[in-house]
């Protein structure tokens, strides 16, 4: 009868989580975009987030771990594509989520899509400032993204990689996948993982390149932050990988 007492002892968690779930309309020049929204039973000091929507097992992994933990998530819902498109006085405009942390980003990631104006740049910093609103002072930031099997991997942040000027300090453990891995602004993060034997990446806060990410913002404004960043479809290492993230968290 072990799945019966688990069943039970998750009840009130299954019931609790689907009235704690809500979803928030916002308006990005003439589209709508959605925030989904799943609040913490009790306040806690950090806050999960995906922001690419098309990097869906790190979204269903999210889903997951809400069952058996209380902490709080949100992510962004539009045409399930890492891009956000949308309309601005009849213009078609299009960015990065990830990119739109400092204006130097904003503009940079406008122009690799469809293009940039003045108005374009100020209706994506509104977006940034309501997607940082969730993200208070003294929260801890925690990211979930997903790769795919080619190119970027933690091995791109050695010396001889493409990453290798956001990289203060790396720890690699051969035997996990090299897709899998943990990317953090904080030197006692990084030191809990390592001690884990975790793949781990700690940014250097002062050389990084200013590419407009959440890492980039929070390494700027001393917010500690984590990614979990795990190959599409590792749903049971992204799992494992939050898990170990809440018992890191609970250490502080
Ligand atoms: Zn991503």
């Amino acid at each position: 009868m072990k799945w019966l007492t688990l069943y039970i002892a998750s009840l009130p968690f299954l019931i609790w989580s689907q009235f704690n779930d809500m979803k928030q309309f916002y308006k990005l020049g003439d589209s709508t975009i959605e925030f989904y929204i799943h609040h913490s039973q009790v306040e806690q000091d950090f806050i999960f987030l995906n922001l690419h929507e098309d990097e869906s097992t790190s979204i269903e992994a999210l889903h997951h771990v809400i069952g058996l933990h209380d902490f709080s998530f949100f992510y962004l819902q539009h045409a399930k594509t890492r891009r956000i498109n949308f309309s601005l006085e009849g213009k078609q405009f299009d960015i990065d989520p990830n990119r739109i942390f400092t204006k130097k980003g904003v503009k940079k990631t406008l122009k690799e899509g469809a293009g940039k104006s003045r108005k374009a740049v100020k209706e994506v910093q509104g977006l940034t400032n309501s997607i940082l609103n969730f993200l208070p002072p003294g929260k801890t930031v925690i990211a979930v993204h997903n790769n795919t099997d080619v190119n970027y991997s933690i091995k791109s942040y050695l010396p001889e990689g493409d990453e290798a000027q956001n990289t203060a300090q790396i720890f690699i453990n051969e035997e996990m996948d090299p897709d899998d891995f943990i990317y953090t602004t904080h030197l006692p993060f990084y030191e809990a993982f390592k001690k884990r034997k975790i793949n781990v990446i700690l940014q250097d806060n002062t050389g990084f390149v200013n590419d407009g990410s959440l890492s980039v913002y929070c390494g700027m404004n001393n917010v500690p932050y984590i990614n979990i960043e795990t190959q599409k479809g590792h749903f049971k290492e992204q799992v494992a990988l939050i898990n170990i993230v809440l018992e890191v968290l609970k250490e502080k």
